[in-house]
């Protein structure tokens, strides 16, 4: 890819970025589709100053990650309003010097599981509520998915589950195996603590799918537990796919190559994808 003119510059505003597997995703896939882009990784402090410069330059768009994702919404001239219910906006598209916000974490989320299971009319058990269980648990209801809040603090479990209208149930009172789906939207499993799981494995059942949104490591315990008791698993690299791939159709306006975005950070994480 030659740089010229035309080149059109993207990227990851957040605090910090060094880890993060997104420029490498989205360069490659710009590459492989013959987009004139270019991806970079900002650490940004001051995401005021971030936007006014991004705006001021004409960069095409960006990712928002932690922390902005919430302090970003007020700055742009337009949220669109799966972000506004959701509450955050991780993804922003310059239309002709308008910023546009979009939440692709709860869609991305979606998408992943959709392509091992039907969601609509299914009852499914988010683990978690925060923000990653706030944006999957909203997307999966506008799909049509059945929702229960599952959440160690309840004060904050009841508050999710009433912004969405739908039950809420203790993690500690999590004991029925009862759901066609499972989404752990927690860090529990996460490295170092990779021996921790969030559910009972008793609450894991053949019928079931389970998704676990942490990918590091890519097999979280919970994973390998549910594919020895029979389940359908879907990790968080899929997830985190996904949402690439709503970022780069919105900005490109051309079909994300899915296959090449995955096997690009798989790669990266120095996994086999079997
Ligand atoms: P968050 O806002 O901090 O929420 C964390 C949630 O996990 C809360 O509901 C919290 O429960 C619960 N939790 C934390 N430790 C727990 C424990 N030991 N036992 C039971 N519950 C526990 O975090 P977030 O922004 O939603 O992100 C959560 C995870 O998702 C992170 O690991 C992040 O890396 C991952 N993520 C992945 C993707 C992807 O594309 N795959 C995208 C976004 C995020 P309490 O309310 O009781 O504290």
């Amino acid at each position: 890819m030659d740089i010229d003119t035309n080149t059109r510059l993207y990227g990851i505003f957040g605090h910090p970025v060094a880890h993060s597997l997104s420029p490498a995703m989205h360069n490659r896939a710009f590459a492989a589709m013959g987009y004139n882009g270019v991806y970079l990784a900002f650490d940004v402090a001051d995401i005021g100053a971030a936007v006014d410069g991004g705006r001021a330059l004409g960069l095409g768009g960006w990712s928002i990650t932690i922390p902005h994702k919430v302090a970003v919404m007020p700055l742009l001239d337009e949220v669109d309003p799966v972000a506004r219910n959701i509450g955050a906006v991780n993804t922003v598209v310059n239309q002709g010097g308008r910023l546009m916000g979009y939440n692709s974490d709860g869609l991305g989320a979606v998408a992943a599981l959709t392509e091992k299971c039907v969601v609509e009319g299914r009852s499914v058990a988010v683990i978690g509520a925060g923000g990653a269980a706030r944006a999957i648990a909203f997307c999966l209801k506008a799909a049509g998915a059945r929702i229960t809040i599952v959440n160690r603090s309840i004060d904050r479990g009841e508050a999710l589950a009433r912004d969405l209208d739908v039950p809420f149930l203790p993690l500690a009172e999590f004991s029925k195996p009862v759901y066609h789906v499972l989404v752990n939207t927690t860090a529990v499993g996460m490295t170092p603590l990779t021996d921790a799981v969030p559910v009972d494995e008793r609450m894991l059942v053949p019928e079931m799918t389970v998704m676990d949104i942490v990918y590091n490591p890519l097999k979280t315990r919970l994973l390998k537990t549910a594919a020895r008791r029979g389940c359908t698993v879907v990790d968080g690299v899929a997830m985190f796919v996904y949402q690439g791939a709503f970022q780069f159709e919105c900005w490109t306006g051309m079909k994300a190559p899915v296959a090449l975005m995955r096997d690009t950070v798989m790669n990266l994480l120095g996994k086999r994808d079997d």
